[in-house]
């Protein structure tokens, strides 16, 4: 199967045709701008007539602006018009019904339980994402069909999950019918959102626990559900309830029910031997926060999660409210009652988010035809596909120190031609093609203008958003798009520190060369460092970093080297405490 090539792939031909026909019209942008996301709630669809009055006016002064000017809302002159985020519903040419492969279903990581037209993605990324042949072993297969079913047993509407909403509220720590429940919550850029996603759903595997994703105002507009008959999203609690489940998005980093909080207190308490002993109240909560976020507030006691013995507390816990933004994935494998169990699941340890999120995140039909449309008219006719993700975090830094690192970085590793070849190759086939991703323009027009006139395939950016924006469906499904688009390319260079990048390696499987964060960025920083000193090294796996790692060795009582606990684990090269799962038998670098 094979969906890269210029000509269209499977199923997206038909699709392809219709939009055509309504490509670039200012009246579609106008539509996408106004559109309401699935998620809205019913309140806020109630309101919406009222809305509608003012969204009108806004929407025809979009119309003038998008006349105006094509990038009113960050678009590169070749980038990715708003109006291919439009889908029509329409089926493609290629119905998967009748001829459903093993390829299609990523060798039994997903079920076929969903319909072909709810979610394209979930059937047509294998065509894009041919060459990996890293394989879900059985182990993993059968513990992700168990979960699916105890997702359709507890979760939301069923008679279960009712009663231990109902306990929740009335704050009855009781476990009943097998039923417990973490419950993500969601915060930060999407990149990392997807790995703490992942991240909190291998947690619920792993101690079978409903996972519930409290995913913001934008979850459903950007991927598809992951587990059929059932829904990941938590329900809200209506607006004047007092349900734990209401404040979630107040937590900030800070609760007397967190886990830390309440060892540091001494209302739960773990003895040497493991024993554990709940004092105020003397038995379990109905539900516990847990810190898992880098930065203030995790310490030595919210660290303890990853201690065997914390992990015999939890259990007795029906709710588990998981704040984080890392990919805590390495840690769970350090944690002694996980480890055996995740290394048969998983016997090629760096595989581990190449399968979970390819597992997990489906983009939807709209995020899907974007990023189909834009890879076709793009990069599909070229032989090598180049993505460079340029990612800033320091203000200071100057753009053009980060273009250096850029420029040596491609020039370093030879990834693209030094000299003109715009005729392509023998065949006629555009070597290569670039796809920059920034949230500035500038990168891109001084790498056009450095390579525009060698790569025939041409230099591309779909969007520059310009800043980061919170809680907008419309920038977070562009975001999306573009992670995709970058797991389309053949070779990649990320920015060290991204959760943006790591994505797209995951699920590209692409070892990225990586422009390292120091001493490039951040407090490492100085005037004078010559950036072409150390522009970007190759990353040791396709795996994400975990930038916020315990070095507890809970059973010895003491600080441990990571780096020499095991094989398979090793420090990153972007993040100086950072850890990641390698090939055990992978070289260092
Ligand atoms: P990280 O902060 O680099 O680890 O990545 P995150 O994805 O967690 O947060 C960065 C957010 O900024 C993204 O989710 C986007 O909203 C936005 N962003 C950053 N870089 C880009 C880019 O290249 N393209 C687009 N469209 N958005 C970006």
């Amino acid at each position: 199967m094979d969906a890269t090539q210029g000509g269209g792939g499977v199923g997206v031909v038909g699709v392809a045709n219709k939009q055509q026909q309504t490509n670039s019209s200012t009246t579609t942008t106008a539509r996408w701008w106004w559109w309401p996301p699935r998620s809205r709630s019913l309140a806020t669809r109630r309101a919406l007539p009222a809305v509608c009055v003012v969204a009108a006016a806004v929407a025809a002064a979009a119309v003038v602006l998008t006349a105006n000017d094509g990038a009113w809302w960050g678009r590169s002159p070749d980038g990715m018009p708003a109006a291919l985020f439009f889908d029509d519903g329409a089926p493609g040419d290629w119905d998967p019904r009748s001829n459903i492969t093993a390829d299609h279903l990523l060798d039994g990581l997903l079920t076929a339980d969903f319909t072909y037209g709810s979610c394209r993605s979930r059937y047509e990324f294998a065509g894009y994402n041919k060459e990996s042949s890293h394989k879900p072993s059985p182990y993993l297969i059968a513990k992700l069909r168990m979960q699916e079913a105890l997702q359709k047993r507890c979760g939301p509407g069923t008679a279960a999950y009712k009663e231990a909403v109902r306990r929740l509220d009335s704050g009855e720590g009781v476990v009943d019918d097998g039923c417990r429940y973490l419950v993500y919550i969601s915060y930060r850029g999407l990149g990392n959102r997807m790995l703490a996603i992942t991240s909190s759903f291998l947690y619920a595997v792993l101690t079978e626990r409903v996972l519930l994703v409290d995913g913001g105002s934008d979850a459903a507009d950007l991927f598809c559900e992951p587990f059929p008959g059932t829904t990941w999203l938590l329900p809200r609690p209506g607006w004047f309830s007092f349900s734990p489940l209401r404040r979630l998005q107040g937590y900030l980093g800070g609760s007397k029910q967190s886990l830390g909080d309440m060892l540091r207190s001494g209302a739960v308490a773990v003895s040497a031997d493991g024993n554990v002993s709940w004092s105020a109240p003397p038995r379990p909560p109905p539900y516990l926060y847990l810190h898992l976020s880098g930065g203030s507030g995790y310490g030595f006691h919210e660290k303890l999660f990853f201690c065997g013995a914390h992990q015999r507390l939890l259990g007795e816990v029906p709710w588990l409210f998981m704040w984080t933004d890392n990919y805590i994935v390495p840690g769970l494998f350090l944690t002694p009652p996980f480890t055996g169990e995740l290394e048969a699941m998983f016997p090629e340890k760096d595989a581990v988010f190449h399968h979970l999120g390819r597992y997990l995140f489906h983009p939807t039909n709209p995020v899907w035809h974007a990023v189909t449309s834009y890879y076709r008219s793009t990069l599909a006719g070229s032989a090598q596909r180049v993505g460079v993700q340029i990612r800033v975090f320091h203000k200071e830094q100057p753009p053009q120190a980060v273009l250096e690192q850029v420029l040596s970085c491609v020039r370093g590793e030879r990834l693209l031609p030094e000299t003109t070849t715009a005729g392509g190759n023998a065949s006629g086939t555009p070597s290569h093609a670039v796809l920059v991703t920034s949230l500035s323009s500038w990168y891109y027009e001084r790498i056009r203008d450095e390579y525009g006139g060698r790569v025939a395939g041409g230099v591309h950016q779909p969007s520059h958003e310009g800043r980061q924006r919170w809680r907008d469906a419309a920038h977070d499904m562009r975001a999306l798009s573009e992670m995709y688009l970058l797991s389309m390319c053949d070779v990649l260079v990320t920015s060290g520190y991204s959760t943006f990048g790591y994505v797209a390696q995951g699920l590209a499987w692409r070892r990225p060369c990586v422009m390292p964060r120091a001493p490039m960025w951040s407090d490492d920083w100085r005037e004078g460092l010559d950036p072409r000193d150390m522009p970007c090294r190759r990353a040791a796996s396709v795996e994400p970093c975990f930038h916020s790692p315990s070095a507890y060795d809970c059973a010895a009582g003491r600080d441990v080297d990571l780096d020499k606990v095991t094989p398979y684990i090793r420090r990153c090269v972007d993040v100086k405490c950072g850890i990641k799962l390698v090939n055990a038998s992978s070289s260092q670098w």
